[in-house]
């Protein structure tokens, strides 16, 4: 369904105002509604990255998760995302559903063991950093200040973290800045939070 406008419920002990088509009834009280305002065109700020992203998801539980994390991806500019041990591949239909297409458009690849896949990496040259919070982990908004122009980020399974195996390996640790009582973000969101400081900042 469409709803290139708001509108408005003409009762006016209802009130409800909300996006839909033109002439949808009111879903709460069944009256009619009247258009308020057409939506503005969506103008995306094009701008190319800092730095260039590789993204290694580490057993990722949550298929929904990581179609969230392959949109971020895809947003950033990544060059890569690796799917490492349970974290379920870019065509199964629940990542699919969450990435919005952007699995079609992100190089991507499946491994079984990521210490593995972050050891190849760094005999490469790249940079392999580990997004989690462990002592010592850096705040990411300070580390992205000083971060190479490319680099890899590992995020990890929502309950264990980060494989110990991989913040062994890693150059550096990063963490996100927590004020509140809860002291951890959801891993979609730590991973959007993270990469756009790392590919934007
Ligand atoms: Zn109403």
């Amino acid at each position: 369904m469409t709803a290139d406008v708001h509108v408005v419920c003409s009762s006016g002990d209802c009130a409800l105002r909300f996006p839909a088509p033109a002439g949808t009834a009111c879903p709460l009280c069944g009256s009619a509604t009247a258009v308020v305002a057409a939506r503005l065109p969506n103008v995306p700020l094009r701008r190319s990255p800092r730095r260039q992203l590789a993204l290694i998801f580490d057993n990722v539980r949550s298929a929904h998760n990581v179609g969230v994390m392959l949109r971020t991806a895809e947003c950033v500019g990544a060059t890569h995302v690796y799917h490492c041990g349970i974290t379920a591949p870019p065509h199964h239909p629940k990542v699919a559903k969450a990435a919005l297409g952007s699995e079609q458009r992100i190089v991507a690849s499946v491994h079984r063991d990521v210490v593995a896949v972050v050891a190849q990496l760094q005999a490469e040259g790249l940079a392999c950093w580990a997004l989690e919070s462990v002592a010592a982990a850096d705040d990411i908004f300070v580390a992205a200040a000083d971060a190479p122009a490319s680099l890899a980020l590992v995020v990890g399974n929502e309950v264990a973290g980060v494989d110990p195996g991989v913040l062994a390996l890693c150059t550096r640790r990063v963490t996100l800045p927590m004020t509140g009582d809860k002291n951890s973000l959801n891993v979609g969101h730590a991973l959007a939070a993270a990469a756009y400081a790392l590919a934007f900042s």
